[in-house]
């Protein structure tokens, strides 16, 4: 079922948005090298606690992973690209970080996910590459108008993908969220326009375009989450959380100073 939220949940939800683009501003800031994964979790669990937030990954434990998480930030690195599980590594430069960070407040969830090149010295590849999903996050949330599709925001994202030669894998993509994490409807980062749901004022969306620089099938680490390119190439993966109004798209997890989630 799809619950569409009111223009007063909405603000709610742009509350914890607001602070889920600080927290990645922040460590996505303190991700240098020489820096331990395990202290930007930390950090993330501090500023958690501080804002008396609720972290959606703590607890979590679908199907897919060996749960509970009991960590509130995914930390992916280079071939990892989702829900990748903090552990002791120390960033490297070149390193390809992705974060992806959610939390609730006051009952209200926002998700949004980033993708930085650690220090200096990045492969321009891995800056094409960041900089695609990037550009397929805006191509999506761009076509997020009412009276549109569902399909619109799919085939926005994947032709983004498709134009710098990557390829989309559909088991992964956005879905719905508000009250929790993971609703109603599942947005794939490929689609046809004109068809799925119509979408309306206040629908509420996490898109989040990501892929590699080669392979679209995935692998599993031992540690029973951390998922990674088949192949070994780099990824990247950016999220936002945004919702459709009378007036267009909205992105909700956005911040002042914040040029990683733009
Ligand atoms: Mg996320
Ligand atoms: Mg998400």
């Amino acid at each position: 079922m799809i619950e569409l939220k009111s223009a007063d949940e909405i603000d709610k939800m742009a509350v914890t948005g607001e602070f889920v683009a600080q927290v990645l501003a922040i460590l996505s800031d303190e991700a240098r090298p020489g820096v331990d994964l395990m202290q930007l979790e930390l950090h993330a669990r501090q500023l958690v606690a501080d804002r008396g937030a609720t972290s959606c990954y703590w607890d979590y434990a679908p199907s897919f992973g060996r749960g509970p998480f009991r960590n509130v930030i995914c930390l992916s690195v280079n071939d990892a690209v989702l829900h990748g599980k903090p552990r002791a590594y120390v960033l490297r430069a070149g390193d390809v970080l992705s974060l992806d960070f959610a939390v609730s407040i006051d009952g209200w969830v926002a998700d949004s996910a980033v993708t930085v090149v650690v220090g200096d010295g990045a492969d321009p590849a891995d800056r094409a590459l960041v900089d695609s999903t990037r550009r397929a996050l805006a191509a999506g949330v761009a076509a997020a108008v009412p009276g549109g599709r569902l399909g619109d925001v799919s085939a926005a994202i994947g032709e983004v993908a498709a134009d710098a030669g990557y390829r989309v894998n559909l088991e992964f993509g956005g879905h719905g969220l508000g009250r929790t994490m993971h609703e109603d409807p599942h947005v794939p980062n490929r689609g046809r326009r004109g068809r799925g749901m119509l979408l309306r004022p206040g629908l509420t969306l996490a898109l989040e375009p990501w892929w590699s620089r080669g392979s679209d099938r995935l692998t599993l680490d031992a540690d029973g989450w951390t998922l990674r390119s088949a192949d070994g190439s780099n990824t990247a993966h950016s999220e936002h959380t945004i919702a459709i109004t009378e007036h267009g798209p909205r992105i909700l997890t956005q911040c002042a100073g914040t040029p990683q989630t733009e």
